[in-house]
């Protein structure tokens, strides 16, 4: 061994040590970690969760009949497990529900007669039964398109998108994290810093106010074809292999301008029609849109069950997951797959009898999609709006709350959020949960989901690094994002990582540690 070798044997066991020391104080009850696991992997529910969820309640678009009636099966499940304090928490106004309750598409050309992959977007109008109508293109990109096509439109179908070219897939749309990737997110990202204007990032602001925005555009685009008299617009799904991604379409208040029926197609389906036209022979589309606004109530709800504590059941750790989804698949991997995790986690601590010393609170979020509403109005009702930072009593008791949002994946491990006293503890919880495949602390923070509405009001939130399967290339937001693209083992493992974290951290002496308090965020309007 060379000098420098053992010069740095010796830094690092002077490093080392008091690190260890702190470590050491972290206890891992490992015989509760065993019966956590033998509940988990040996009798299991998370699937059949998910198939009730999915298979036989289907998409939970907030604000829909569907989303109410997997609620009450919910709560029915948690009471037959004989959690407590099981109830449907309000909030909003979130605006109209919106249901599909009936499509057909066909088109007709003058050699075939043929069926096509296609969806309404959410919060747009049907069409009034079975239209047939001659079908153009129209791609409106700037003002100058709308004195193009004025006058071209009324009583046609639309086809708003320009068509694109649709490589070869070669790489497969399944994957799970390399060691590599584990690795780069063990490293703490430094950005150097932007500008030289006083400009901090983001593209310079063009605004005169009118038409440089593209939400703006977008809204008057609308209204164009809206005053035009179109049938209904199509437009091309990103993605290929009949796969098609759908979103929203209109607004949620009664009051919002009206916009017309839209659809989003397969690509492939898109691009023979297309092609067609160009050959400039005629083709007319058939489609019976039959959508349904519900106003009747404006509010929605989050799902609330508990395990009570022992000496300190004034205390909370909570977990969570959004329960809503996107209305054309049947919301598998986003996010029946972190509801159910999250389901199966309390079931599995109630079935073991494990004492817990601190209240375990499941809350299932809906509005998660529309921009993490319901989880933010949880927060700001029971803990700090974000706006003044006016701390409630229960930010006080808060020990800790874990969020599961990212598929199917299995769970490789959690990101501190930037929260630099979690990470000692977290790994030292990992201990026993690596032979589940959970091995990676990161640093740093992620976005996109409801952890964040925890985080902005300076409560230790969480959520899991999970392996991203099909995640962005099939299933998020997708008519395929289905049960059949839920991987069971990943779903046990990830039920029995997260029960064991609730557990150690209502268990723990103290609560979790938090970060510096952020200031009131008063001009913050969202995620
Ligand atoms: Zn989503």
């Amino acid at each position: 061994m060379t000098r420098a070798g053992v010069i740095s044997v010796l830094l690092v066991i002077v490093l080392v040590i008091p690190l260890i020391g702190q470590m050491s104080q972290e206890k891992v009850d490992l015989d509760a970690i065993y019966r956590i696991k033998d509940e988990g992997l040996n009798r299991s529910q998370v699937m059949e969760i998910t198939s009730y969820l999915t298979d036989v309640y289907g998409g939970r678009l907030t604000g829909s009949p569907q989303i109410k009636a997997a609620a009450e099966w919910t709560e029915k499940k948690m009471n037959e497990w004989e959690l407590v304090n099981v109830h449907l928490e309000k909030w909003g106004p979130f605006g109209r529900g919106w249901t599909n309750e009936r499509f057909t598409a066909r088109v007709i050309s003058s050699a075939s007669t043929f069926p096509v992959i296609a969806y309404p977007k959410a919060w747009t109008p049907g069409t009034n039964g079975t239209v047939e109508a001659e079908v153009v293109t129209a791609v409106i990109n700037n003002e100058q398109d709308f004195e193009k096509y004025r006058g071209q439109l009324r009583g046609k179908y639309v086809m708003t998108t320009a068509i694109r070219d649709v490589p070869a897939e070669f790489q497969a749309p399944g994957r799970r994290l390399t060691d590599e990737d584990l690795t780069n997110l063990t490293n703490q990202p430094v950005q150097p810093p932007r500008g030289g204007q006083g400009q901090r990032g983001g593209p310079p602001n063009l605004g005169n106010g009118r038409g440089n925005n593209p939400a703006n555009f977008n809204e008057r685009r609308l209204k164009f074809l809206v005053d035009e008299g179109v049938v209904a617009t199509i437009e091309s799904s990103q993605g290929s292999g009949g796969t098609v991604f759908v979103q929203s379409g209109g607004g949620r208040n009664v009051t919002d301008p009206p916009v017309p029926p839209q659809v989003v197609m397969a690509v492939e389906h898109y691009g023979r029609i297309w092609r067609m036209l160009e050959k400039k022979l005629p083709v007319r589309i058939e489609l019976n849109i039959e959508n349904k606004f519900y106003d009747d109530d404006l509010n929605s709800f989050n799902i609330i069950g508990e395990i009570p504590g022992t000496d300190k059941a004034d205390e909370l750790v909570m977990l969570g997951a959004h329960f809503d989804s996107w209305h054309t698949g049947t919301g598998a991997t986003d996010n029946a797959a972190g509801s159910a995790v999250m389901l199966e986690a309390m079931r599995i601590l109630k079935a073991t009898g494990l004492r817990m010393r601190r209240t375990v609170r499941l809350g299932l979020w809906t509005g998660e999609e529309e921009g993490l509403l319901g989880s933010r109005a949880y927060v700001t009702q029971h803990f700090a709006d974000r706006v003044d930072m006016k701390l409630k009593t229960e930010h006080g008791k808060l020990a800790g709350y874990f969020n599961v949002d990212n598929g199917t994946g299995a769970i490789r491990g959690v990101y501190s959020q930037g929260n630099e006293p979690i990470v000692p503890i977290f790994q030292t919880w990992m201990q026993p949960l690596k032979s589940l495949g959970m091995t990676t602390l990161s640093i740093r923070g992620t976005g996109g989901t409801d952890h964040l509405s925890f985080d902005a009001v300076g409560l230790p939130g969480f959520q899991f690094i999970q392996d991203p399967i099909e995640y962005n290339a099939r299933t998020h937001h997708s008519n395929m994002d289905v049960y059949e693209r839920i991987q069971a083992p990943d779903m046990m493992k990830n039920s029995v990582i997260v029960a064991s974290f609730v557990y150690l951290a209502a268990n723990r002496d103290d609560k979790l540690p938090r970060k510096p308090l952020p200031a009131p965020q008063p001009i913050n309007r969202g995620q």
